[in-house]
């Protein structure tokens, strides 16, 4: 019998993303390693290796003992990424870390955006809040998720106190959009390019953080418009691997929000909500197999912030899924999350009012 030997997938964090990329790996033959720290979460179901991701030695010689590599947060030196058999590719991974690049990449696809300038210095911002209007918000070009390095200006007044807080560091000010909804879109490309979409997400945000999506959001012209500009997008960047864009939508018109070049937190519904997972989607296409079906069901997701609701309380719902990470309760940190499919949106919305009740 001829035994193939399994592709090794490297994982550049240890997370919950690398967990559940893990877990989608089992059934396609593919062996996920991690580069972490001992103790981080994706150790229930895989092999951590210790790495430095700081350090581009200890990262190239991780990169060396598997096939290719991905990675689970875009946060990542672009240094340490260079010359990595890496998928998504570091261009792309490069843009989606710095904010001011990827407004300007997302106005280079013909995308609208929030009104924005580049903030290097008080002056800068104080003639930005001049030139773009207040209220807006002060957001570092690196290193911000889930709400942080963000402040708001509501007057010129406040513009030292912000500066002080986010350290002087490169910024831009953005302005601030009304939205009646925020919606993001999950595709994968394949390697022969190829894309597959899932359908638009809405989701509700809480201090900066994603508690709810919910699956799908029908407008078929917004969803048109979001595919037509993902494969933009996937196209410019030759990009491979699973991409989400997050949009503000105001009456009939989508502004790119953030990209992400990795599986999406709003995206962890298609385990249970869809034929193929993001999680399985993204191997699939990094690995050059055929990508899957996205068609889903529609889906309620509640993320688990600080703590995970008691066992009992979930598990009197036949029917909801609980993902529970294993990470340590922490004020404002994802834990765990919990999904449920239904036939239709109406119980997905009775759903969403019940998790939240115990959440
Ligand atoms: P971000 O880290 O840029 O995704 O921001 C986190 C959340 O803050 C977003 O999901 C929005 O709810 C809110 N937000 C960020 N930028 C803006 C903006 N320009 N206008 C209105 N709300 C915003």
């Amino acid at each position: 019998m001829i035994s193939e030997k399994k592709q090794r997938v490297g994982v550049l964090g240890a997370g919950q993303l690398a967990l559940m990329l893990a877990e989608a790996a089992d059934s396609l033959g593919v062996s996920v390693v991690c580069a972490g720290q001992p103790g981080d979460c994706a150790g229930q179901v895989a092999e951590v290796v210790r790495v430095d991701l700081d350090d581009a030695r200890e990262v190239a010689a991780f990169a060396d003992s598997v096939d290719l590599v991905t990675i689970e947060s875009e946060n990542i030196h672009a240094e340490v990424l260079q010359g990595l058999n890496l998928y998504p590719n570091a261009r792309a991974v490069g843009i989606a870390q710095d904010r001011l690049i990827e407004k300007q990449f997302f106005q280079a696809c013909g995308i609208g955006t929030a009104p924005f300038a580049q903030v290097d210095s008080l002056e800068d911002l104080q003639r930005a809040a001049e030139s773009i209007g207040l209220p807006a918000i002060l957001k570092t070009r690196r290193m911000g998720y889930d709400g942080k390095g963000q402040v708001r200006l509501h007057s010129v007044e406040q513009a030292a106190e912000a500066w002080t807080e986010v350290g002087g560091v490169p910024c831009i000010l953005e302005g601030r959009v009304s939205f009646s909804a925020e919606v993001s879109l999950i595709a994968a490309r394949g390697r022969g390019g190829e894309i597959v979409f899932y359908p638009l997400v809405e989701n509700v945000h809480e201090d900066g953080i994603l508690r709810v999506s919910r699956a799908p959001f029908v407008d078929g012209d917004l969803q048109r418009l979001a595919e037509q500009y993902m494969r933009s997008v996937l196209e410019k960047l030759e990009y491979i691997g699973v991409l989400a864009i997050e949009f503000f939508v105001r009456e009939d018109v989508l502004l790119a929000n953030e990209m992400a070049p990795r599986v999406h937190n709003s995206g962890h519904w298609t385990i249970e909500g869809a034929a193929t997972s993001q999680f399985a989607n993204h191997l699939r296409a990094i690995c050059g197999m055929e990508l899957g079906s996205t068609q889903s069901r529609p889906t309620v997701l509640l993320n688990c912030i600080g703590s995970m609701p008691r066992e009992e309380e979930t598990a009197k719902y036949a029917g909801l899924a609980r993902h529970d990470y294993g990470k340590e309760g922490r004020p404002g940190r994802k834990v765990g999350h919990l999904t449920f499919s239904a036939e239709d949106v109406a119980s997905i919305e009775v759903w969403r009012q019940r998790l939240e009740a115990e959440a």
